[in-house]
């Protein structure tokens, strides 16, 4: 029983039920699994700030510690106009997962606030930022929660909480969030990181599979943070991007889209369209292309199970967190589909925040050449490490993340026990 009713709570509910069927492959782990079903901690504050034009307005923010046993929570802020508490659990509980997996000694955070970016001025968007960092900073901290980007979030947003939080410190915590810019203390290759390691995860599963990616023909929905960085790797390495879906549209070119030039047009322009390459589709055609490899990199619950049925991609790879709804993902294993889960494929942003936080405890900064060496290697062992639950237990890959990242946090809770 919980002690919130979160019923209507799809993220959250679809967790449950996943860290449900790790139960029987925990042995006597399993007696401290509801660790797991709740929140260690779960803020949710009033985020009032004053517009351009003098009025008040107050924005509902949220940060959640999923779970601390490995660590200090760790996890990205979001701004959107749909977050909601029960989102920012689910998506703090995967991150937990999603640490283990990678053995990262951290535990699983995350934030949002509710509000439509788009909405706010720059300056509008710096104050909201500031309130909201100075709102939770008795929760977070380098050796507590480190935040660090998700969805419409970015290297100038982490500036100013990082900022906002040295002020209520009198000193410089450059350690407090990661993903910052270089000058303060950022790390070479964290921009880029979320998105190639989509790639290095889909490289390593294929390679696993038999299979290579030269020439593959992928799909990518989420031209933003993760899906134009895993678009770049993919073309890198060969591969065809020939359909992109974004907000406000869709793309299609069967010899490849121009990856640079979407990214560029993308960064000046806000838009995917307009940018001279590739073709307009609608959003169902999108879905329904001639694809070998599909990479979701949006928002949630993206892969329904109207999609999962006729989607052509033999193989998914989330780049989004929680993209394929419980439904879609058994249809998809019932259909042959490959799904590399969320908290291995994305798994590469946080791996390289990680190196960021370390670098900043140090104060000594590594060459990109290393931090990415590094991120191969951390992401390849993972890929190593599910593959082989995933065989030793006859389970999909998602299910055996599961077992290895809620052993490992599991682990760790009984290794420390509880203040009786
Ligand atoms: P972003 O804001 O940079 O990009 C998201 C993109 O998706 C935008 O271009 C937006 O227009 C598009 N989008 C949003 N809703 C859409 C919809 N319904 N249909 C089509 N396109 C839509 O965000 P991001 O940082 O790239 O994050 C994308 C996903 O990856 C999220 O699920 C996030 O949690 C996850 N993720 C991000 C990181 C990171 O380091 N940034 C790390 C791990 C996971």
């Amino acid at each position: 029983m919980s002690f919130v009713d979160y019923s209507d709570a799809d993220a959250w509910l679809s967790y449950l039920a996943q860290v449900d069927r790790t139960t029987p492959f925990l042995g006597s782990l399993v007696r401290w699994v509801e660790t797991l079903k709740r929140p260690k901690r779960a803020v949710v504050v009033d985020v009032p700030i004053q517009r351009d034009d003098g009025t008040i307005d107050h924005f509902e923010g949220y940060r959640v510690h999923h779970n601390t046993s490995r660590g200090p929570a760790k996890g990205g802020i979001r701004f959107h106009q749909d977050a909601t508490l029960s989102e920012v659990m689910a998506l703090a509980a995967w991150m937990t997962i999603k640490n283990a997996v990678v053995g990262l000694p951290y535990g699983g955070g995350k934030g949002a606030v509710r509000v439509d970016p788009a909405k706010l001025s720059r300056t509008e968007l710096e104050r909201l930022t500031r309130r909201y960092t100075i709102e939770i900073a008795n929760i977070i901290g380098p050796d507590r929660d480190i935040p660090a980007p998700d969805v419409n979030t970015n290297a100038q947003v982490m500036a100013w909480m990082m900022d906002a939080y040295a002020l209520t410190k009198g000193q410089v915590v450059s350690g407090v969030v990661t993903g910052k810019p270089i000058e303060l203390g950022g790390s070479l290759g964290r921009k880029d990181a979320t998105g190639e390691g989509v790639y290095i995860a889909a490289r390593e599963i294929t390679a696993r599979l038999g299979q290579g990616l030269d020439n593959q023909k992928i799909a990518i929905q989420g031209f933003g943070n993760v899906g134009s960085a895993a678009a770049r790797s993919f073309a890198q390495a060969g591969a065809r991007i020939v359909a992109v879906q974004d907000i406000d549209g869709a793309l299609f070119c069967e010899d490849g889209l121009d990856v640079e030039l979407l990214s560029r047009h993308k960064a000046n322009s806000g838009s995917i369209l307009g940018s001279g390459t590739g073709t307009e589709i609608t959003r169902e055609q999108f879905w329904l292309a001639d694809i070998d490899i599909l990479v979701p990199a949006a928002i949630e619950g993206q892969i329904t199970a109207n999609i999962a049925r006729t989607i052509e991609a033999k193989l998914v790879v989330e780049g989004a967190n929680g993209p394929t709804t419980p439904e879609a993902d058994a249809i998809l294993t019932e259909r042959g589909v490959t799904v590399v889960p969320d908290v291995l494929a994305n798994a590469g942003g946080v791996i390289v925040s990680y190196f960021e936080w370390v670098q900043d405890h140090s104060s000594y900064f590594w060459r990109e050449a290393e931090v990415r060496h590094k991120l191969g290697q951390m992401l390849t062992d993972a890929c190593d490490a599910v593959w082989r639950a995933h065989l030793e237990h006859g389970v999909t890959l998602r299910d055996a993340a599961y077992i290895l990242g809620c052993r490992r946090v599991l682990e760790a809770r009984e290794q420390r026990g509880l203040y009786l």
